[in-house]
């Protein structure tokens, strides 16, 4: 069975008002990274010993990877609250994407006699070429 136009466009509300209940949200990934501590006769210094869980944001600045280390657990925990809310923004715009385009391909066109005209083909170009910025493929 497929959803109507209507149940798409309340499902598409539904989703709406979910944002308005994110909470404060940074990118990233927390992790907890095994370091050596340095001290020779800590069992983190044998070859095959534990090491010290170092708790870590982890995200992307200009394409390079930046840690981030936290001076206390709260810090960290509240991080993690941070990061767990953006991954559930990101999942809430994959889904409202997801439910768009489902909406732009059922919501009919309407009547048009237009057809493709030579003038009807140049204002869509220039429609194009104003909602880019540039035209795409074509030079006018
Ligand atoms: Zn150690």
């Amino acid at each position: 069975m497929s959803l109507t136009l209507a149940d798409l466009e309340a499902a598409r509300t539904k989703l709406l008002q979910q944002f308005l209940n994110l909470g404060d949200f940074r990118p990233g990934t927390v992790s907890a990274v095994p370091r050596r501590c340095g001290k020779p006769r800590c069992r983190c210094a044998q070859r095959h010993g534990e090491r010290h869980p170092q708790f870590r944001l982890l995200r992307k600045v200009k394409g390079k990877s930046v840690s981030e280390s936290f001076s206390t657990p709260a810090a960290f925990r509240k991080a993690a609250q941070e990061v767990g809310e953006y991954h559930r923004f990101q999942d809430l715009v994959a889904q409202l994407t997801v439910i768009n385009e489902q909406i732009c391909r059922s919501r009919s066109v309407g009547s048009d006699e237009t057809g493709w005209t030579e003038a009807e083909k140049k204002r869509l170009l220039a429609f194009i070429k104003k909602s880019h910025g540039k035209s795409r493929g074509f030079s006018s």
